[in-house]
Formats: structure tokens, sequence, C-alpha cells
């Protein structure tokens, strides 16, 4: 089996990135952060989503000597200038480990700073970054990023029950329901994260 990291303990992106390659080859085994478990955490301190999955991609395949993938992904809302960009996991400011709790408050912060912005105005982007990191024997490196993005806007109150994060408050160009009112396959057909993970199968499959 090719054996490759997945930048994440979340159990739902394993998966999806397991169920994408599978549907190219089924000799590819996806391990996550939870099959490392002393591994020391990442530190994000880059200015770009880009910079934090690179960061993530290559410390964790320096720790795992294995393939490394990580994405980091955030919503840019054109009102507030790109906030809140790569800072939307804690944007809130809530530092507890209730991840229900901290979507409920980072979109709370989102609808009163657009409680202003007329309907027409609310546009915004959902992005993600992801970067492939593999050491050769040869001493060399095998890298390359692929970016996916998201538009749509910004609905006026949360509605919705899949999905995580903002997905209550984004309604996707083409669509009148939220990300939360989708059914988790219809997301990941449209989502920046399925776009960028679907941009970079190929190459993976050709490099593991
Ligand atoms: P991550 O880099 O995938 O962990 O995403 C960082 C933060 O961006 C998350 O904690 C969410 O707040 C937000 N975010 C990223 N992707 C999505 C999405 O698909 N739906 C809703 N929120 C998202």
């Amino acid at each position: 089996m090719r054996q490759l990291v997945l930048a994440s303990k979340n159990i739902g992106k394993i998966k999806e990135l397991e169920r994408l390659l599978s549907k190219y080859a089924s000799d590819i085994e996806v391990l996550g952060l939870n099959d490392f478990p002393d591994m020391p955490e990442v530190i994000e301190s880059g200015d770009s989503l880009s910079q934090n999955a690179w960061l993530k991609a290559k410390q964790i395949s320096s720790y795992s000597k294995l393939p490394a993938l990580a994405d980091d992904s955030g919503l840019f809302i054109d009102a507030l200038s790109g906030a809140p960009g790569i800072y939307s996991a804690r944007w809130s400011g809530y530092e507890g480990s209730d991840p229900k709790q901290r979507d409920l408050l980072n979109i709370s912060k989102a609808l009163s700073e657009l409680a202003e912005t007329p309907v027409g105005n609310r546009g915004a982007q959902f992005k993600t970054v992801v970067a492939f990191y593999k050491p050769n024997k040869d001493g060399s490196f095998t890298e390359i990023e692929q970016t996916g993005l998201l538009k749509g806007q910004i609905s006026q109150t949360p509605i919705g029950n899949f999905g995580f994060g903002y997905d209550p408050i984004f309604i996707p160009d083409g669509f009148k329901e939220t990300l939360a009112q989708l059914a988790p396959g219809v997301k990941d057909e449209v989502s920046h994260r399925g776009m960028a993970l679907r941009a970079i199968a190929p190459f993976l499959l050709d490099h593991l």
C-alpha cells in the first residue's frame, strides 16, 4: 500500500480524501494525525493560507517520514476587506474546546459585523490551499500546491444543520440554500476543499 498522511485529526476529512483517491487507485492508505499521537502540534504562524498549509505539510512529513498533504481554509468576506480570512477558526476569540460553540460565536460575529450591509453587498468566498510534500530518496523533494474557491453570499440568518463552521450563513452562487442545508455529498461537489482536492488528486496518484 502507498501511504499518505493528511494533516488533520478530523475523521470526516480523512474519509473524504480516501473516497476521492479510491476512485482512481485502490492501493492508497490515508493516515491522519490520530495515527501519530505524539506529534507536536504545528503552530500556524504563516501570513497566508498557503504558508500555513506548507508549514503543516513539511513538519508532518518530516515527523512521520511519509508524504504529507495539508490544507488550510478560510472565509473571506468582501464587505469586511477579506476578514476573517486566515483567522476564520478563532475569529470570535473563543478559546474553549467546544467546536459547536466556537462556530456559533463566529457566525454571530459575522452577522453582527454585517448588520448594516444590505443584500447585494454581502459577497464572500471560501478558499482552500492544499499542499503536498514528499521527501525523495535522493534528498530532493516533490512539492505542489492547489487552490479551491467557492463564491457566494452571506445570508441574514443562520439556516441548516449539516456541515460545520460558517456553513449555516453561506449561500453558494447558483443555490438558494446555505451550505448547511446541502447534503454532505452535494457540498463535496461544489466546495472549495473538494475543488482543491480534485485538482491535486492526479498528482498524488503519480507521485506517491
Ligand atoms: P480549516 O483550515 O479547514 O481548519 O478551516 C479554518 C476555519 O475556516 C474553520 O474552523 C471554519 O471556521 C472555516 N471554514 C473552512 N472551511 C469551511 C467550510 O467548508 N464551511 C464552513 N466553514 C469553513
